[in-house]
């Protein structure tokens, strides 16, 4: 039976924030949602009968934003992963929530179905930045949702936070990590803001009334990001995330490991069989693809064993850990060493790799230009 990750895109918003480029869709009704929901449910039956039902080792629901779902549709979309997946013993289930969009009903839903962590877009603690960055929510809601998921239970909770912000200091970046502490979640992701095409904030620097953020003034919020989360008990395992010990997502340990995952939904991708497949991501190709009894696939690309070696090695290095040589050896049955032997000793002399007997892992300074460490093994 094949295990895997599974991720399940809900692509709905109550509103669109203004840096935002995600597949996910505005002021859609309930009755579109419920026509998605009846889509998915049929993506998901073709998976099962494929793989006569996988085991899910974890699901990831993300967006877009699944709470913006109502109760019924909620136990709707869980019913649907129930009755198509096999769930490990094990199993860790996240659901993503806007803190805008959450309830005590909702949450008691979610942890009733066994979703055992909850991931919040927090994004800031400043509500100058909320306001800027077009969120629904406010401060305040941050703190209520967040003490309302504990009181219910939920003892594993990423929160996001953003930097580089129009207007943001780094008088204010210290504020943030300070009060992201004091609500001490078990996990913290953190994510630079960058000027995508096809966003408010893209429309504005294209008229000039929005500047892109000082790289160097960036570089200086991570590195104090690193230094205060690491002082306050979260271990930095991933370039852009933090956990207690023990709380590391296993979700997303799937991607950066390079294991198989299935994407559900508009847009999601999935890694299977040596596959990357790519879904639909517009709401009508991908609901009319499986009207017509199709999986909504608008993208297949063959990962062969070379794409795959430099897969495992530009996700792997993310980790903070880095590739293990033993994995390595074991997935692609070579040594790492012998098969990237001229990059791994370039970017060891230019100090942005290092190595120990067991793993290949960026150095400090690598962390900072890691994109231009994944390029050498491309
Ligand atoms: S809530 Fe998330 S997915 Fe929705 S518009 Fe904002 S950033 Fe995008």
């Amino acid at each position: 039976m094949k295990k895997i990750g599974v991720y399940v895109h809900i692509p709905f918003c109550m509103a669109k924030c203004y840096y935002c480029d995600f597949n996910s869709y505005a002021g859609k009704g309930d009755v579109g949602k419920d026509t998605y929901l009846t889509f998915l449910e049929k993506e998901s039956i073709i998976y099962n009968i494929k793989y006569l039902k996988m085991e899910a080792i974890s699901i990831y629901i993300g967006g877009g934003t699944p709470t913006c779902l109502t109760d019924k549709q909620l136990m709707k979309l869980f019913n649907i992963l129930s009755s198509n997946l096999k769930f490990a013993n094990d199993i860790e289930i996240t659901i993503e929530g806007n803190p805008g969009t959450l309830d005590m009903k909702k949450l008691a839903i979610s942890k009733g179905f066994g979703c055992n962590r909850l991931s919040l877009g927090v994004q800031s603690f400043s509500a100058r930045d909320l306001q800027i960055l077009g969120r629904i929510h406010t401060v305040q809601d941050v703190y209520n949702t967040f003490k309302m998921a504990r009181g219910l239970g939920f003892n594993n909770i990423n929160l996001d936070l953003m930097y580089g912000l129009p207007g943001q200091d780094i008088q204010g970046w210290k504020e943030n990590l300070k009060k992201i502490v004091e609500l001490q979640p078990e996990h913290i992701s953190l994510y630079q803001l960058n000027i995508e095409k096809n966003t408010a904030f893209f429309k504005l620097y294209k008229r000039g009334l929005l500047e892109e953020f000082e790289q160097d003034v960036a570089f200086l919020m991570y590195d104090e990001a690193i230094n205060y989360l690491s002082a306050n008990g979260y271990r930095h395992y991933e370039i852009s995330n933090f956990a207690k010990k023990g709380r590391e997502s296993y979700h997303n340990k799937i991607y950066w490991r390079n294991e198989e995952y299935l994407g559900l939904g508009a847009g999601a991708a999935s890694y299977l069989d040596s596959n990357r497949y790519t879904n639909m991501s517009s709401l009508d190709d991908y609901q009319c693809a499986l009207d017509g009894g199709e999986l909504p696939i608008k993208k297949t690309e063959v990962i062969n064993k070379k794409l795959s070696m430099a897969e495992t090695m530009f996700l792997g290095l993310r980790l903070l850990e880095g590739v293990k040589k033993s994995d390595f050896i074991k997935k692609h049955g070579i040594s790492v060493e012998i098969q990237y032997k001229n990059a791994i000793g370039k970017l060891k002399e230019q100090g942005l790799l290092c190595e120990t007997p067991t793993h290949i892992s960026l150095s400090k300074k690598g962390l900072y230009v890691a994109n231009v460490v994944f390029c050498e093994f491309l």
